[in-house]
């Protein structure tokens, strides 16, 4: 079970939105609308585009919000034999160095063919968490806060208390644009009352209170969620993650053998989905399976990996399949090279077993 959904402080972020979301509500209608603005159609106008933009950014929000993890399928699991050979003692295979060497080229090499990988550690090593005992896909990562690996990661937020990642990525984006659009709004219709509040001109009551700090919070709201709108506008706008942003994938083949960046509208198209009349509504339109994307440059070993394989896999999102990972009745060995082994992942030789 992931550590999120068992603390309740985890919560805490999200309530305090929703706390601040309520009370802007509450000053914007009462001591704004109702007590200070006098002229019905500045009114209406107001109570309108209010509730349309907060509506969005709710609905955008909650999904961001309750959208489940994405995990990896169970085809990148390991099998009973491969988590036995890791557990036990890894490396002790009877080889010499030369023999280990030769046998990870070919296990890479073997692994590329049954799973679409187009990227791999800086040593060229499959991906592997330890932790989830699985290969990752690429843009996957491990989130310590979730417990688990999660497709196309981009980073775990408190403030939503979720990974945002490939399963609500579109969600996140859209719950920044609305509620930066609904900050801006407030900001600049408040702000001729706020000004009042200086010059005299505004009444004093409660209400001139609620008024300063309503346009104050918008204000600091609108400059903290435009600067990080326009951070993930560009990673949108280059097919990146912030993960990636601070650590670049590396692609199996060398730099460039791949780019996941496919031009501005590929790009836009493969988070808001290809039907442009459903970019703006948090509904689910992301392209692919998560588990494995077009690169740039599709020459016959990168479309070989995205081939039929990548078809089958593309039947999951994020809930794993009950199918057996033993592929095919072959039996495989795993063997763990401590000298490449990180605190969170290892290089694995996969090795068919003699007869
Ligand atoms: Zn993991
Ligand atoms: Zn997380």
């Amino acid at each position: 079970m992931s550590l999120r959904g068992c603390s309740l402080l985890s919560w805490l972020p999200v309530v305090f939105i929703c706390g601040v979301l309520a009370w802007a509500y509450y000053a914007y209608l009462l001591p704004l609308c109702v007590y200070t603005v006098t002229d019905t159609t500045e009114k209406v106008c107001y109570l309108i585009s209010y509730h349309g933009s907060l509506a969005m950014l709710l609905w955008a929000f909650f999904q961001t919000v309750f959208t489940p993890l994405s995990r990896p399928s169970k085809e990148f699991s390991l099998c009973k034999a491969e988590r036995q050979a890791l557990e036990g003692d890894g490396g002790d295979d009877g080889g010499g160095a030369e023999r280990g060497v030769d046998m990870q080229r070919e296990l890479l090499r073997c692994s590329a063919h049954s799973l679409p990988l187009a990227t791999c550690t800086e040593s060229g090593a499959i991906r592997y968490c330890e932790r989830c005992q699985l290969v990752k896909p690429d843009r996957c990562h491990h989130c310590s806060v979730c417990d688990s690996c999660v497709l196309k990661m981009d980073h775990h937020c408190p403030w939503v208390n979720n990974c945002v990642g490939y399963s609500n990525y579109k969600f996140f984006l859209l719950f920044l644009l609305y509620a930066a659009l609904h900050c801006v709004l407030v900001t600049f219709t408040v702000l001729r009352y706020f000004l009042r509040f200086w010059t005299e001109g505004l009444a004093d009551t409660q209400a001139r209170f609620h008024i300063l700090f309503l346009f104050l919070v918008a204000a600091m709201f609108s400059v903290s969620l435009l600067s990080l709108l326009g951070y993930h506008g560009w990673l949108l706008a280059i097919n990146s993650t912030t993960l990636e942003a601070f650590r670049a994938p590396v692609f199996r083949g060398g730099d460039e053998a791949g780019d996941f960046s496919l031009g501005l509208v590929q790009n836009v198209r493969q988070v808001l989905g290809e039907d442009p009349r459903l970019w703006l509504l948090p509904i689910f339109t992301s392209v692919g399976d998560g588990q494995s994307f077009p690169t740039r440059r599709r020459d016959e070993a990168t479309s070989r990996l995205l081939g039929p394989r990548h078809r089958h896999v593309g039947r999951t999102l994020a809930v794993p399949d009950d199918e057996e990972d033993d592929e095919e009745g072959e039996e495989h060995t795993v063997f763990v090279n401590p000298a490449a082994c990180s605190s969170s992942s290892a290089v694995i030789f996969m090795q068919q077993e003699e007869p």
